[in-house]
Protein backbone atom coordinates (compact mmCIF):
# COMPACT_ATOMS: atom_id res chain seq x y z
CA UNK A 1 0.00 0.00 0.00
CA UNK A 2 2.71 2.87 -0.10
CA UNK A 3 1.60 4.51 -3.26
CA UNK A 4 3.39 7.10 -2.07
CA UNK A 5 3.27 9.70 -4.65
CA UNK A 6 -0.22 8.84 -5.62
CA UNK A 7 -1.00 9.24 -1.96
CA UNK A 8 0.60 12.65 -2.01
CA UNK A 9 -1.68 13.87 -4.72
CA UNK A 10 -4.69 12.61 -3.08
CA UNK A 11 -3.38 14.86 0.25
CA UNK A 12 -2.80 17.79 -1.30
CA UNK A 13 -5.66 17.87 -3.76
CA UNK A 14 -7.54 17.38 -0.10
CA UNK A 15 -5.66 20.12 1.37
CA UNK A 16 -6.39 22.24 -1.32
CA UNK A 17 -9.85 21.95 -1.31
CA UNK A 18 -9.88 22.56 2.83
CA UNK A 19 -12.08 25.65 2.00
CA UNK A 20 -14.51 24.30 0.12
CA UNK A 21 -14.84 21.88 2.24
CA UNK A 22 -15.50 23.58 5.49
CA UNK A 23 -17.94 26.30 3.62
CA UNK A 24 -19.73 22.78 1.96
CA UNK A 25 -19.77 21.81 5.95
CA UNK A 26 -21.12 25.44 7.25
CA UNK A 27 -24.11 25.39 4.62
CA UNK A 28 -25.78 22.57 5.21
CA UNK A 29 -25.10 23.52 8.92
CA UNK A 30 -27.56 25.99 8.51
CA UNK A 31 -29.94 24.56 5.92
CA UNK A 32 -30.63 22.20 8.77
CA UNK A 33 -33.11 20.16 7.11
CA UNK A 34 -34.91 16.82 8.95
CA UNK A 35 -34.98 13.84 7.49
CA UNK A 36 -36.66 13.16 3.59
CA UNK A 37 -36.74 16.99 3.38
CA UNK A 38 -32.93 17.73 2.37
CA UNK A 39 -33.38 19.33 -0.50
CA UNK A 40 -31.25 22.50 -0.12
CA UNK A 41 -28.51 20.23 1.01
CA UNK A 42 -29.01 17.33 -1.47
CA UNK A 43 -29.07 19.91 -4.05
CA UNK A 44 -25.88 21.40 -3.28
CA UNK A 45 -24.25 18.21 -3.02
CA UNK A 46 -25.71 17.36 -6.30
CA UNK A 47 -24.33 20.26 -7.90
CA UNK A 48 -20.86 19.92 -7.03
CA UNK A 49 -20.72 16.44 -7.87
CA UNK A 50 -21.94 17.30 -11.01
CA UNK A 51 -19.68 19.96 -11.73
CA UNK A 52 -16.91 18.04 -10.52
CA UNK A 53 -17.75 15.76 -13.80
CA UNK A 54 -20.34 12.90 -11.85
CA UNK A 55 -23.40 11.76 -13.74
CA UNK A 56 -26.27 11.93 -11.12
CA UNK A 57 -29.17 9.87 -11.21
CA UNK A 58 -31.45 11.60 -8.85
CA UNK A 59 -34.66 10.76 -6.86
CA UNK A 60 -33.09 6.75 -6.10
CA UNK A 61 -35.81 4.64 -4.84
CA UNK A 62 -38.32 7.49 -5.47
CA UNK A 63 -36.53 9.72 -2.49
CA UNK A 64 -36.38 12.84 -4.24
CA UNK A 65 -33.46 13.52 -1.65
CA UNK A 66 -31.75 10.48 -2.18
CA UNK A 67 -29.54 10.45 -5.09
CA UNK A 68 -26.22 8.34 -6.37
CA UNK A 69 -23.25 10.17 -8.32
CA UNK A 70 -21.15 7.62 -10.77
CA UNK A 71 -17.81 8.47 -12.20
CA UNK A 72 -15.18 6.30 -14.28
CA UNK A 73 -16.99 2.83 -15.61
CA UNK A 74 -16.21 -0.87 -14.97
CA UNK A 75 -14.67 -2.59 -12.33
CA UNK A 76 -13.93 -2.57 -9.03
CA UNK A 77 -17.05 -0.80 -8.55
CA UNK A 78 -16.34 1.13 -5.28
CA UNK A 79 -19.32 3.19 -3.19
CA UNK A 80 -18.97 5.91 -0.87
CA UNK A 81 -21.73 6.70 1.36
CA UNK A 82 -23.35 9.19 3.97
CA UNK A 83 -26.22 11.03 5.36
CA UNK A 84 -26.98 14.59 5.85
CA UNK A 85 -29.97 15.00 7.95
CA UNK A 86 -30.36 17.23 10.97
CA UNK A 87 -32.77 16.75 14.22
CA UNK A 88 -36.27 18.65 15.15
CA UNK A 89 -35.78 20.98 17.68
CA UNK A 90 -31.85 21.36 18.27
CA UNK A 91 -31.11 24.47 16.61
CA UNK A 92 -28.15 26.01 18.42
CA UNK A 93 -25.38 29.03 17.63
CA UNK A 94 -21.94 27.28 16.18
CA UNK A 95 -18.95 27.93 18.99
CA UNK A 96 -20.95 29.09 22.05
CA UNK A 97 -21.50 27.23 24.91
CA UNK A 98 -24.44 28.36 26.23
CA UNK A 99 -27.58 26.48 24.77
CA UNK A 100 -28.55 29.16 22.42
CA UNK A 101 -30.56 28.37 19.37
CA UNK A 102 -30.19 30.23 16.31
CA UNK A 103 -34.22 29.82 15.83
CA UNK A 104 -35.86 28.50 18.94
CA UNK A 105 -37.83 25.01 18.48
CA UNK A 106 -36.34 24.60 14.68
CA UNK A 107 -33.68 21.87 13.28
CA UNK A 108 -30.75 22.51 13.56
CA UNK A 109 -27.21 19.62 13.35
CA UNK A 110 -26.62 18.07 16.49
CA UNK A 111 -24.71 14.61 15.34
CA UNK A 112 -22.86 16.20 12.57
CA UNK A 113 -24.12 14.63 9.38
CA UNK A 114 -23.58 17.87 7.48
CA UNK A 115 -19.68 17.35 8.25
CA UNK A 116 -20.09 13.74 7.18
CA UNK A 117 -21.65 15.45 3.88
CA UNK A 118 -18.69 17.23 3.32
CA UNK A 119 -16.18 14.68 4.20
CA UNK A 120 -17.83 12.54 1.35
CA UNK A 121 -18.24 15.14 -1.27
CA UNK A 122 -14.68 16.33 -0.42
CA UNK A 123 -12.84 12.68 -0.63
CA UNK A 124 -15.34 11.89 -3.96
CA UNK A 125 -13.78 15.20 -5.60
CA UNK A 126 -10.40 14.08 -4.78
CA UNK A 127 -11.10 10.21 -5.70
CA UNK A 128 -12.13 11.61 -9.22
CA UNK A 129 -9.44 14.15 -10.05
CA UNK A 130 -6.87 10.94 -8.73
CA UNK A 131 -8.59 8.24 -11.41
CA UNK A 132 -7.94 11.12 -14.47
CA UNK A 133 -4.40 11.91 -12.86
CA UNK A 134 -3.08 8.45 -13.20
CA UNK A 135 -6.06 6.47 -15.42
CA UNK A 136 -7.11 4.25 -12.76
CA UNK A 137 -9.38 1.84 -13.46
CA UNK A 138 -13.06 1.26 -12.16
CA UNK A 139 -15.83 2.93 -10.78
CA UNK A 140 -16.36 5.64 -8.58
CA UNK A 141 -20.32 5.61 -6.71
CA UNK A 142 -21.35 8.56 -4.25
CA UNK A 143 -24.69 7.99 -2.34
CA UNK A 144 -26.65 10.46 -1.04
CA UNK A 145 -28.75 8.78 1.68
CA UNK A 146 -31.56 10.65 3.24
CA UNK A 147 -32.91 9.98 6.53
CA UNK A 148 -30.77 8.34 8.96
CA UNK A 149 -32.23 9.73 11.81
CA UNK A 150 -35.29 7.46 10.99
CA UNK A 151 -32.91 4.97 9.54
CA UNK A 152 -34.25 5.36 5.97
CA UNK A 153 -32.93 5.43 2.88
CA UNK A 154 -30.33 2.39 2.63
CA UNK A 155 -32.63 -0.52 3.39
CA UNK A 156 -34.66 0.66 -0.06
CA UNK A 157 -31.24 1.24 -1.65
CA UNK A 158 -30.17 -2.70 -1.12
CA UNK A 159 -33.72 -3.79 -1.75
CA UNK A 160 -33.70 -2.20 -5.00
CA UNK A 161 -30.56 -3.27 -6.15
CA UNK A 162 -28.35 -0.43 -5.83
CA UNK A 163 -25.54 -1.48 -4.27
CA UNK A 164 -26.06 -5.03 -6.59
CA UNK A 165 -22.99 -4.42 -8.47
CA UNK A 166 -20.98 -2.66 -5.53
CA UNK A 167 -17.80 -4.43 -4.45
CA UNK A 168 -16.40 -2.75 -1.53
CA UNK A 169 -18.48 0.75 0.38
CA UNK A 170 -16.80 3.33 2.20
CA UNK A 171 -19.00 5.00 5.27
CA UNK A 172 -18.09 8.44 6.77
CA UNK A 173 -19.66 9.66 10.64
CA UNK A 174 -18.76 11.93 12.83
CA UNK A 175 -17.08 10.90 15.96
CA UNK A 176 -14.49 12.83 18.80
CA UNK A 177 -11.22 10.46 17.53
CA UNK A 178 -9.54 9.55 14.30
CA UNK A 179 -9.77 6.04 13.36
CA UNK A 180 -11.80 2.60 12.34
CA UNK A 181 -13.28 -0.37 13.90
CA UNK A 182 -13.96 -3.63 12.71
CA UNK A 183 -16.76 -5.79 13.49
CA UNK A 184 -20.00 -6.23 14.45
CA UNK A 185 -20.71 -2.30 15.62
CA UNK A 186 -24.74 -1.35 16.26
CA UNK A 187 -28.15 -3.21 16.39
CA UNK A 188 -30.96 -3.82 14.27
CA UNK A 189 -34.02 -1.81 14.30
CA UNK A 190 -37.63 -1.95 13.08
CA UNK A 191 -39.58 1.44 12.67
CA UNK A 192 -43.39 0.98 12.47
CA UNK A 193 -46.74 3.03 13.06
CA UNK A 194 -49.53 1.06 14.25
CA UNK A 195 -52.79 3.00 13.73
CA UNK A 196 -55.90 1.56 15.30
CA UNK A 197 -59.52 2.70 14.21
CA UNK A 198 -62.78 2.67 15.66
CA UNK A 199 -65.83 4.93 15.70
CA UNK A 200 -66.32 8.29 16.97
CA UNK A 201 -68.88 9.71 19.32
CA UNK A 202 -70.15 12.50 21.34
CA UNK A 203 -68.16 11.76 24.29
CA UNK A 204 -70.72 13.07 27.23
CA UNK A 205 -73.88 12.34 25.65
CA UNK A 206 -73.42 8.83 23.71
CA UNK A 207 -69.56 7.73 24.34
CA UNK A 208 -71.67 3.74 24.45
CA UNK A 209 -71.95 4.47 20.85
CA UNK A 210 -68.15 4.65 20.01
CA UNK A 211 -65.35 2.79 20.09
CA UNK A 212 -62.26 4.21 20.75
CA UNK A 213 -59.06 4.12 18.54
CA UNK A 214 -57.19 6.38 21.77
CA UNK A 215 -58.19 3.55 24.04
CA UNK A 216 -56.78 0.81 21.70
CA UNK A 217 -53.17 2.66 21.67
CA UNK A 218 -53.11 3.21 25.55
CA UNK A 219 -53.50 -0.72 25.66
CA UNK A 220 -51.05 -1.49 23.46
CA UNK A 221 -48.28 0.66 25.30
CA UNK A 222 -49.51 -1.30 28.33
CA UNK A 223 -48.93 -4.49 27.01
CA UNK A 224 -45.51 -3.86 25.39
CA UNK A 225 -44.81 -2.61 29.28
CA UNK A 226 -45.86 -5.75 30.46
CA UNK A 227 -44.29 -7.71 27.90
CA UNK A 228 -40.99 -5.90 28.58
CA UNK A 229 -40.23 -7.48 31.70
CA UNK A 230 -39.98 -10.84 30.03
CA UNK A 231 -38.15 -9.86 27.71
CA UNK A 232 -34.62 -10.15 27.13
CA UNK A 233 -32.38 -7.48 28.66
CA UNK A 234 -30.34 -7.09 25.31
CA UNK A 235 -33.62 -4.95 23.59
CA UNK A 236 -34.65 -1.41 23.32
CA UNK A 237 -38.11 -0.53 22.26
CA UNK A 238 -39.24 3.45 22.74
CA UNK A 239 -42.58 5.30 20.79
CA UNK A 240 -43.97 8.28 20.63
CA UNK A 241 -48.26 8.53 20.09
CA UNK A 242 -48.11 10.40 16.56
CA UNK A 243 -52.44 10.89 16.89
CA UNK A 244 -53.96 10.92 20.42
CA UNK A 245 -57.02 12.36 19.19
CA UNK A 246 -58.64 16.04 18.32
CA UNK A 247 -60.36 17.31 21.45
CA UNK A 248 -61.90 15.21 24.42
CA UNK A 249 -65.23 15.80 23.53
CA UNK A 250 -65.04 13.76 20.54
CA UNK A 251 -64.02 9.90 21.02
CA UNK A 252 -61.01 9.15 18.42
CA UNK A 253 -61.92 7.31 15.89
CA UNK A 254 -58.52 7.26 14.92
CA UNK A 255 -55.55 7.01 16.99
CA UNK A 256 -51.58 5.64 16.21
CA UNK A 257 -48.63 5.15 18.08
CA UNK A 258 -44.82 4.42 16.11
CA UNK A 259 -42.46 2.48 17.90
CA UNK A 260 -38.68 1.82 17.21
CA UNK A 261 -37.85 -1.75 17.94
CA UNK A 262 -34.44 -2.46 18.48
CA UNK A 263 -32.37 -6.06 19.30
CA UNK A 264 -28.42 -7.23 18.44
CA UNK A 265 -29.73 -9.06 15.42
CA UNK A 266 -32.26 -9.14 12.65
CA UNK A 267 -33.93 -12.03 13.36
CA UNK A 268 -34.31 -10.71 17.10
CA UNK A 269 -35.52 -7.39 16.38
CA UNK A 270 -38.06 -9.70 13.84
CA UNK A 271 -39.12 -11.59 16.84
CA UNK A 272 -39.88 -8.20 18.55
CA UNK A 273 -42.16 -6.86 16.07
CA UNK A 274 -44.02 -10.25 15.69
CA UNK A 275 -44.59 -10.15 19.15
CA UNK A 276 -46.07 -6.31 19.08
CA UNK A 277 -48.40 -7.02 16.42
CA UNK A 278 -49.99 -10.07 18.73
CA UNK A 279 -50.06 -7.00 21.23
CA UNK A 280 -51.89 -4.82 18.87
CA UNK A 281 -54.42 -7.04 18.13
CA UNK A 282 -55.41 -7.94 21.73
CA UNK A 283 -55.43 -4.24 22.33
CA UNK A 284 -57.90 -3.94 19.13
CA UNK A 285 -59.92 -6.97 20.54
CA UNK A 286 -60.34 -5.05 23.66
CA UNK A 287 -61.71 -1.96 22.08
CA UNK A 288 -63.15 -3.53 19.13
CA UNK A 289 -61.54 -1.85 16.81
CA UNK A 290 -59.01 -2.41 13.92
CA UNK A 291 -55.60 -1.80 13.57
CA UNK A 292 -53.10 -1.96 10.48
CA UNK A 293 -49.18 -1.66 10.54
CA UNK A 294 -46.69 0.51 8.59
CA UNK A 295 -43.37 0.15 8.55
CA UNK A 296 -41.29 3.08 7.76
CA UNK A 297 -37.54 1.55 7.71
CA UNK A 298 -36.01 -1.55 9.05
CA UNK A 299 -32.84 -2.51 9.01
CA UNK A 300 -30.18 -4.52 9.86
CA UNK A 301 -26.87 -4.13 12.46
CA UNK A 302 -24.31 -2.19 11.19
CA UNK A 303 -20.58 -4.40 10.56
CA UNK A 304 -17.98 -3.41 9.68
CA UNK A 305 -15.00 -5.42 7.40
CA UNK A 306 -11.50 -6.22 8.67
CA UNK A 307 -9.42 -6.29 5.74
CA UNK A 308 -10.85 -2.50 4.59
CA UNK A 309 -10.44 -1.43 8.55
CA UNK A 310 -6.62 -2.38 8.51
CA UNK A 311 -6.74 -0.34 5.20
CA UNK A 312 -8.29 3.00 6.52
CA UNK A 313 -6.16 2.28 9.87
CA UNK A 314 -2.59 2.36 7.62
CA UNK A 315 -3.84 5.63 5.62
CA UNK A 316 -5.34 7.31 9.44
CA UNK A 317 -1.97 6.34 10.79
CA UNK A 318 -0.04 8.09 7.97
CA UNK A 319 -2.33 11.92 8.26
CA UNK A 320 -2.26 11.54 11.98
CA UNK A 321 -4.69 13.95 14.36
CA UNK A 322 -5.12 17.67 12.82
CA UNK A 323 -2.99 19.92 15.26
CA UNK A 324 -5.65 22.03 17.48
CA UNK A 325 -5.29 25.75 18.55
CA UNK A 326 -4.95 27.23 21.81
CA UNK A 327 -8.29 28.57 21.16
CA UNK A 328 -10.07 25.79 19.44
CA UNK A 329 -8.92 23.50 22.88
CA UNK A 330 -10.19 26.49 24.86
CA UNK A 331 -13.54 26.59 23.51
CA UNK A 332 -13.82 22.68 23.81
CA UNK A 333 -12.28 22.68 27.99
CA UNK A 334 -15.04 25.92 28.67
CA UNK A 335 -17.96 23.27 26.81
CA UNK A 336 -16.64 20.92 28.74
CA UNK A 337 -16.68 22.26 32.14
CA UNK A 338 -20.23 23.50 31.15
CA UNK A 339 -21.69 20.26 30.80
CA UNK A 340 -20.22 18.70 33.78
CA UNK A 341 -17.36 16.59 32.28
CA UNK A 342 -13.79 16.36 32.74
CA UNK A 343 -12.07 19.58 30.92
CA UNK A 344 -9.84 17.20 28.84
CA UNK A 345 -9.99 18.94 25.28
CA UNK A 346 -9.58 17.30 21.96
CA UNK A 347 -7.99 14.55 21.43
CA UNK A 348 -4.47 14.42 19.87
CA UNK A 349 -4.11 10.77 19.69
CA UNK A 350 -5.70 8.58 16.71
CA UNK A 351 -7.49 5.75 17.58
CA UNK A 352 -6.29 2.30 17.72
CA UNK A 353 -7.82 -0.42 15.66
CA UNK A 354 -9.65 -2.69 17.36
CA UNK A 355 -12.87 -5.06 17.33
CA UNK A 356 -15.85 -2.66 18.31
CA UNK A 357 -17.94 -3.13 21.07
CA UNK A 358 -21.95 -3.57 19.63
CA UNK A 359 -23.76 -0.34 20.65
CA UNK A 360 -27.53 -0.38 20.90
CA UNK A 361 -27.63 2.49 18.48
CA UNK A 362 -28.62 1.81 14.94
CA UNK A 363 -27.52 3.79 11.41
CA UNK A 364 -29.30 2.48 8.13
CA UNK A 365 -25.93 2.38 6.66
CA UNK A 366 -25.74 -1.33 8.34
CA UNK A 367 -28.29 -2.65 5.78
CA UNK A 368 -25.21 -2.53 2.98
CA UNK A 369 -22.67 -3.36 5.26
CA UNK A 370 -24.60 -7.23 4.90
CA UNK A 371 -24.15 -6.98 1.44
CA UNK A 372 -21.34 -5.49 0.65
CA UNK A 373 -17.78 -5.51 2.59
CA UNK A 374 -17.92 -2.00 4.25
CA UNK A 375 -15.05 0.22 5.95
CA UNK A 376 -16.21 2.63 8.45
CA UNK A 377 -14.77 6.01 8.85
CA UNK A 378 -14.58 7.80 11.86
CA UNK A 379 -13.20 11.38 11.69
CA UNK A 380 -12.53 13.89 15.08
CA UNK A 381 -15.48 16.70 14.05
CA UNK A 382 -17.27 16.69 17.45
CA UNK A 383 -16.19 17.57 21.22
CA UNK A 384 -15.65 14.97 23.69
CA UNK A 385 -18.79 14.40 26.61
CA UNK A 386 -21.23 15.87 24.41
CA UNK A 387 -24.58 14.13 23.99
CA UNK A 388 -25.72 13.85 20.30
CA UNK A 389 -29.17 15.30 20.34
CA UNK A 390 -28.38 18.01 22.57
CA UNK A 391 -27.15 21.62 22.19
CA UNK A 392 -23.77 20.87 23.25
CA UNK A 393 -23.37 18.44 20.15
CA UNK A 394 -23.95 21.42 17.85
CA UNK A 395 -21.31 23.64 19.21
CA UNK A 396 -18.65 22.54 17.12
CA UNK A 397 -19.99 21.66 13.84
CA UNK A 398 -19.34 24.77 12.04
CA UNK A 399 -16.38 25.87 13.45
CA UNK A 400 -12.78 25.50 12.88
CA UNK A 401 -12.97 22.27 15.35
CA UNK A 402 -15.31 20.56 12.32
CA UNK A 403 -13.25 21.99 9.53
CA UNK A 404 -10.18 20.70 10.10
CA UNK A 405 -11.70 17.20 11.37
CA UNK A 406 -13.06 16.99 8.00
CA UNK A 407 -10.04 17.34 6.05
CA UNK A 408 -8.70 14.71 7.86
CA UNK A 409 -11.89 12.18 7.74
CA UNK A 410 -11.47 13.39 3.59
CA UNK A 411 -7.83 12.18 3.37
CA UNK A 412 -8.70 9.23 5.11
CA UNK A 413 -11.45 8.34 3.08
CA UNK A 414 -10.18 9.45 -0.45
CA UNK A 415 -6.63 7.22 0.46
CA UNK A 416 -8.66 4.25 1.22
CA UNK A 417 -9.84 4.30 -1.99
CA UNK A 418 -6.84 4.86 -3.81
CA UNK A 419 -5.61 1.62 -2.20
CA UNK A 420 -8.59 0.35 -3.50
CA UNK A 421 -8.68 1.63 -6.63
CA UNK A 422 -4.86 0.55 -7.27
CA UNK A 423 -4.42 -2.85 -5.69
CA UNK A 424 -6.99 -5.39 -6.92
CA UNK A 425 -5.88 -7.71 -3.84
CA UNK A 426 -7.17 -5.59 -1.89
CA UNK A 427 -10.68 -5.98 -2.96
CA UNK A 428 -10.32 -9.42 -3.19
CA UNK A 429 -9.31 -9.92 0.08
CA UNK A 430 -11.95 -7.56 1.26
CA UNK A 431 -13.97 -9.78 0.04
CA UNK A 432 -12.91 -13.06 1.25
CA UNK A 433 -13.11 -11.89 4.71
CA UNK A 434 -16.41 -10.45 4.63
CA UNK A 435 -17.77 -13.92 3.80
CA UNK A 436 -15.66 -15.18 6.57
CA UNK A 437 -17.03 -12.70 8.75
CA UNK A 438 -21.26 -13.09 7.58
CA UNK A 439 -20.37 -17.01 8.19
CA UNK A 440 -23.61 -18.59 8.03
CA UNK A 441 -25.65 -15.68 8.57
CA UNK A 442 -28.59 -15.43 5.58
CA UNK A 443 -29.41 -11.86 4.71
CA UNK A 444 -33.25 -11.38 4.96
CA UNK A 445 -34.31 -8.36 4.60
CA UNK A 446 -36.76 -6.69 7.72
CA UNK A 447 -37.88 -4.10 5.36
CA UNK A 448 -41.38 -5.46 3.43
CA UNK A 449 -40.92 -6.15 0.00
CA UNK A 450 -43.62 -3.90 -1.25
CA UNK A 451 -43.22 -1.11 1.60
CA UNK A 452 -43.12 2.58 0.03
CA UNK A 453 -40.37 5.16 1.57
CA UNK A 454 -42.19 7.82 3.92
CA UNK A 455 -41.30 10.65 1.85
CA UNK A 456 -43.95 12.81 4.23
CA UNK A 457 -41.50 12.51 6.74
CA UNK A 458 -40.96 15.85 8.85
CA UNK A 459 -42.37 17.73 5.98
CA UNK A 460 -44.96 19.96 8.00
CA UNK A 461 -42.50 20.69 10.99
CA UNK A 462 -39.55 21.71 8.42
CA UNK A 463 -42.19 23.94 6.70
CA UNK A 464 -43.11 25.06 9.44
CA UNK A 465 -39.33 26.52 10.11
CA UNK A 466 -37.80 26.83 6.81
CA UNK A 467 -38.86 30.19 6.01
CA UNK A 468 -37.07 31.87 9.38
CA UNK A 469 -34.23 29.57 9.23
CA UNK A 470 -33.33 30.66 5.01
CA UNK A 471 -31.69 33.96 6.72
CA UNK A 472 -29.08 32.40 8.04
CA UNK A 473 -28.70 30.29 4.91
CA UNK A 474 -24.58 31.65 3.98
CA UNK A 475 -24.22 33.47 1.08
CA UNK A 476 -21.52 31.90 -0.03
CA UNK A 477 -21.22 28.71 -1.92
CA UNK A 478 -18.21 26.06 -1.98
CA UNK A 479 -15.95 26.39 -4.96
CA UNK A 480 -13.58 22.82 -5.65
CA UNK A 481 -10.85 22.85 -7.52
ZN1 LIG B 1 -25.43 9.76 12.84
Amino acid sequence: MNHSSEKKFIFNTVERNGAAIATLCDNIFYFAELGMQEFETSGLMMELLEKAGFSIERNLSGMPTGFVATYGSGKPVLALHTEYDATPGCSQQAGVTEPTPIIDGAPGHTEGHNVNAAVMIGAAIAIKQAMDRFGLKGTLKVFGAPGEEQLVSRPYFVRDGHFKDVDVALHDHIGTGFGTVYGLRQYALISAEFTFKGQSAHAATAPWNARDALDAVVLMDIGWDKLREHLEPTQRSHRVITNGGDQPNVIPNKAAIWWFFREATAEKTRALFDKAKRIAEGAAIMTDTSYSVNVLSAVWPTRANRTLAEVIQANVEQIGMPRWGEGEQKLVCELQAKINKKAVGMPTQIMPLKECVQSVSANDSGEVSWVVPTGLITFPSNIPGVSYHHWSAGVSLATTIAHKGAVAGAKAMAASALDLFMDARLVAQAKETFKAEIGDTEYRPLLPPDQKPPLQLNRDLMERHRPAMRAHYLKDKPVFS
